[in-house]
């Protein structure tokens, strides 16, 4: 603190160098702790702002985690869908084939060795 005037505010402020200090040049209007203090440098005031800050930044914070939280849950709904997808067309693959394989052939037979070891290359390949 930089020795302030009769009756100034006793916060010391950033000079518009932004590298260095002085008084507040307002004058005093509420006393702390037998110091005197602008409205906007009353120690109050100041946890007032910095509570509200922090809050905001916090909620901002926990927003930001949630977006991502939920980001990530939408791509791995994503992929189980794809890979959900491509079982089913493989499934409808093998279901047509072996209902074809289950038709009858030219001498009369149906060939349902040919339609499981077929099945079996596109459900384990
Ligand atoms: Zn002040």
């Amino acid at each position: 603190m930089k020795n302030p005037q009769k009756g100034k505010c006793s916060a010391d402020v950033h000079n518009d160098f932004g590298v260095g200090f002085h008084s507040c040049l307002r004058q005093g209007i509420i006393q702390r702790d037998g110091k005197l203090y602008c409205k906007t440098h009353d120690p109050v005031e100041v946890e007032k702002r910095d509570d509200a800050r922090n809050a905001k930044w916090k909620a901002e914070s926990e927003a930001s985690a949630f977006h991502q939280r939920r980001k990530l849950e939408l791509w791995q709904k994503g992929e189980k869908y794809d890979a959900l997808k491509t079982r089913m067309d493989n499934l409808e693959t093998v279901l047509q084939q072996l209902l074809s394989f289950c038709d009858k052939n030219s001498e009369g037979e149906t060939d349902f060795e040919r339609a499981i070891i077929e099945a079996r290359k596109i459900l384990k390949p």
